[in-house]
């Protein structure tokens, strides 16, 4: 079982039951050869506007999880996976901060796992494991393009996530890079590098962050301008500037070659930082990937001219690579408690 907490994508719930199938399928969620192929359950996908508390936020995925498990009652919850747009503790419990959906320190964990012995919605038993989206979405990307027959070879890459804000993840021969230390919470926070000095006001509290100009929600702003006009509007959603773009409107089209030039600036840092030259892009973002990808490239080849001539930057998905993710997840940190107890009773 998996949810999803965006701010404007709200939450999926998505549940998944691990079968025995020995032969590899097309299902996106199978974890490879040598693994249990994961079948999804259907229909069981709901979805929900995300509450602007984050109590009731938990106590309304606590009454999902319940009404869940009460529709299959042939299969039993052992795991749950929850993609955060933000980074989490060590021991992946905890979402330490959102910016966007004003949330911090919220023990997600143990909100979803409260114990009732009573309840048929107790926890016994049950693992949550909270994972940033980022991250999520990297580790869908790379199984995505392990299995892919094309492209398995190269297995480093960088994912930039961009939907409401950014967030940054790592591939390292083909395994998600997690940090290390008690500092892993700001790992892939790229999203908040300063790329305009003094400029406009972030969630965070800094300013002229890359995720205010380069994001899907940042999209917004730049299209409806800072001038008087632009008070009092309702700024588009992303997809409807997209929308736009493909009917001709030059304030779209111009809006989405500003923020592939933003994206493309901040690629190269992280590219420069990290050292590892393709890219991966994923999040809502992808869907206007048409009109961003010609800016995004000449803002890379000209602040990488000199340094690096051979780099890459391609779409991933723009939906569901971060509950895909959280799927992922769970299924490892069950798969590896499994393996565990199997050594430990042998
Ligand atoms: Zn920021």
């Amino acid at each position: 079982m998996s949810f999803l907490v965006e701010q404007e994508e709200f939450r999926t719930i998505e549940v998944e039951s691990l079968g025995d199938v020995a032969a590899p399928d097309q299902d996106q969620h199978a974890l490879g050869d040598a693994r249990p192929v994961i079948k999804p359950v259907h229909p069981v996908e709901k979805s929900f506007d995300t509450p602007a508390d984050s109590n009731k936020a938990m106590t309304q995925i606590r009454s999902v999880v319940g009404q869940l498990r009460t529709a299959l009652p042939e299969l039993s919850l052992v795991s749950i996976g929850v993609s955060v747009p933000g980074p989490t503790d060590a021991g992946r419990r905890k979402l330490l901060l959102a910016p966007h959906l004003g949330w911090r320190d919220v023990p997600v964990a143990d909100a979803l796992i409260e114990n009732d012995p009573g309840s048929h919605n107790s926890g016994k038993g049950v693992t949550v494991i909270v994972e940033n989206d980022a991250i999520a979405a990297a580790i869908y990307e790379a199984r995505r393009l392990l299995r892919a027959p094309t492209t398995g070879a190269e297995d480093n890459f960088i994912l930039v996530r961009a939907g409401t804000g950014i967030g940054v993840g790592l591939v390292l021969g083909g395994e998600v890079y997690r940090g290390s230390g008690t500092d892993r919470g700001l790992l892939g926070e790229f999203g908040h590098m300063t790329i305009v000095a003094g400029g406009d006001p972030c969630a965070c509290g800094n300013r002229g962050c890359w995720e205010v100009y380069a994001s899907a929600a940042g999209a917004a702003s730049i299209y409806l301008g800072s001038g008087a006009s632009a008070r009092g509007r309702t700024p588009p959603r992303f997809i409807e500037i997209v929308a736009r773009a493909g009917e001709g409107e030059l304030r779209a089209q111009t809006t989405l070659a500003r923020i592939g030039e933003n994206l493309g600036i901040g690629i190269s840092n992280v590219i420069t930082g990290l050292g590892v030259s393709r890219v991966v892009i994923s999040g809502r973002i992808v869907h206007g990937w048409m009109f961003i990808r010609k800016s995004l490239e000449e803002a890379v080849a000209q602040t990488m001219a000199g340094r690096l001539s051979n780099w890459s930057i391609e779409p991933g998905q723009p939906t569901g690579a971060g509950l895909g993710g959280a799927v992922e997840v769970a299924i490892d940190h069950y798969l590896t408690e499994l393996a565990r107890s199997m050594r430990a009773a042998a």
